[in-house]
């Protein structure tokens, strides 16, 4: 056979890299199969099943962030926590869809600047944990690391790491993609219908009158363009929608990373948009490893703990040239050390001439205990460091570029404060993850229009 003419090669593709050279690193956050063998046959398994995302999405997304890190776009990137294999329904995909959707009208709208939108779906269904196993009432069993793993249920049969989870996570992934991908394709993002999008429950809302005022002016603008054009505008009945998670479980990423004909180098086909965590974030640590030889754009989460000197090092590990679209900086401080922690790592990047997409998720650094022992997040806090990230790159002149929130289409009681002030008490009335809290519906649009606010200012 001739040899497939890829074209010239469009990056400095590393020589020292393969998909499984990460296991030559320390790799933090690792579950211990108990069988080796079942192991070896799920991944062998897993080689050969047909990937969830293809290269050309994958280039087209990383042109999108690369126009994001030059201010001519905005990333919306939100989703659960952890997706449970349970929650693989209809009606829980469409309606944090038609949320994903209403908060990006609202961002085109305020903002005047088309919205890259990223789902965390279709494959968050492995978790860091801080500890390696949890006590209940004297008994201590493995820590669930979330339903690619384990299951969440305090038993020992429920905690012991089943290699075949994975085989079942690439299908619920799919079914996810697929359902998702018919939606929009099928005309359920039409701007001509925003109307598809409303969630039953929310007529209500405190927030509604704003929104549907939002929804009409742009109904009269499509009328408009459409009486000038003399036709119907066909592009505003399609949009692009993205999926991201956090690789966080190597071998699984590894049997997805593939090689593609016409394409140089190896691409995760798993998703789109994978990120490091911060608790696997060390520079010579085996994510990086992996992730540094793959040709997705991809993101990191950058704690309070990282020094000028270690994002560097980190930029430079996994995006040596200085690629647009390539590399997405998180930065999760908590809104009570944004303001001291952030503008060293602004300064840093901005002297040294880096290409970074900054991005805000003001949800990690501020996870709390309620009063009740629930695990919370105060609408106030969230605020508070969305606020601050804005003005902190204005003082710094960097840009932020786009936020990475937590949140669901649900009316869940996860997070307190917001429109409807939701207090420890309301907690219990609905909560229902399995890990951290996540925004309601109201409480995502609600973030959705600060942004648009602060960024009038
Ligand atoms: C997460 O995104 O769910 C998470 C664990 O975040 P971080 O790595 O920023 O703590
Ligand atoms: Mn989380």
């Amino acid at each position: 056979m001739p040899p497939v003419d890829r074209g010239p090669q469009p990056v400095n593709l590393p020589t020292d890299w393969a998909p499984d050279s990460w296991r030559t690193r320390p790799a933090a956050q690792m579950p211990s199969w108990p069988d080796a063998g079942a192991l070896a046959e799920a991944l062998a398994e897993l080689r050969r099943l047909p990937p969830l995302v293809t290269s050309w999405e994958i280039l087209a997304l990383k042109r999108q962030l690369a126009e994001a890190q030059e201010g001519r776009r905005f990333l919306l990137q939100g989703g659960d926590c952890a997706e449970s294999f349970a929650d693989c329904e209809s009606g829980l995909i469409s309606n944090r869809l038609k949320v994903l959707l209403q908060m990006s009208l609202v961002l085109v709208h305020g903002l005047r600047l088309p919205v890259v939108r990223v789902g965390r779906f279709a494959g968050q269904y492995a978790k860091p944990r801080s500890a390696d196993s949890e006590t209940r009432d004297g008994v201590t069993l493995p820590s669930y690391r979330g339903d690619f793993i384990n299951a969440p249920e305090f038993s020992e049969a429920a905690r012991i790491p089943d290699p075949r989870r994975m085989i079942k996570g690439h299908a619920r992934s799919a079914m996810t993609m697929n359902f998702v991908r018919a939606l929009i394709d099928g005309g359920f993002a039409d701007l001509h219908h925003p109307e598809y999008w409303d969630l039953g429950w929310v007529t209500h809302s405190p927030l509604a009158e704003e929104y549907q005022r939002m929804v009409a002016a742009i109904g009269d603008a499509v009328r408009f363009m459409e009486t000038l054009s003399g036709e119907e505008v066909h592009n505003l009945n399609r949009v692009d929608f993205y999926t991201s998670h956090e690789a966080l479980l190597l071998p699984y990423e590894e049997a997805l990373t593939r090689q593609v004909p016409r394409q140089w180098g190896w691409f995760n086909l798993s998703t789109h948009f994978p990120w490091i965590g911060m608790r696997t974030a060390a520079v010579d640590g085996a994510h990086v490893e992996y992730l540094r030889g793959v040709r997705n754009p991809v993101a990191v989460k950058i704690g309070p703990a990282v020094t000028p000197d270690v994002l560097l090092r980190l930029i430079d590990a996994l995006n040596p040239d200085d690629e647009p679209g390539r590399l997405t900086l998180i930065h999760r401080m908590g809104a009570a050390q944004i303001a001291e922690r952030l503008p060293p790592l602004l300064d840093a990047v901005r002297r040294e001439g880096r290409r970074v997409l900054w991005v805000c998720d003001p949800m990690h650094g501020n996870t709390e205990s309620a009063s009740n022992g629930y695990k919370t997040r105060r609408f106030g806090n969230i605020r508070s460091e969305l606020e601050q990230a804005f003005d902190l790159h204005a003082a710094a002149g960097t840009r932020l570029g786009g936020v990475h929130l937590e949140l669901t289409g649900e009316n869940v009681t996860e997070c307190t404060g917001g429109a409807r002030e939701l207090t420890d008490a309301d907690l219990e009335r609905a909560y229902r993850s399995s890990v951290d809290p996540r925004l309601n519906y109201e409480q995502s649009l609600e973030i959705a229009m600060l942004i648009v606010r602060k960024r009038a200012q």
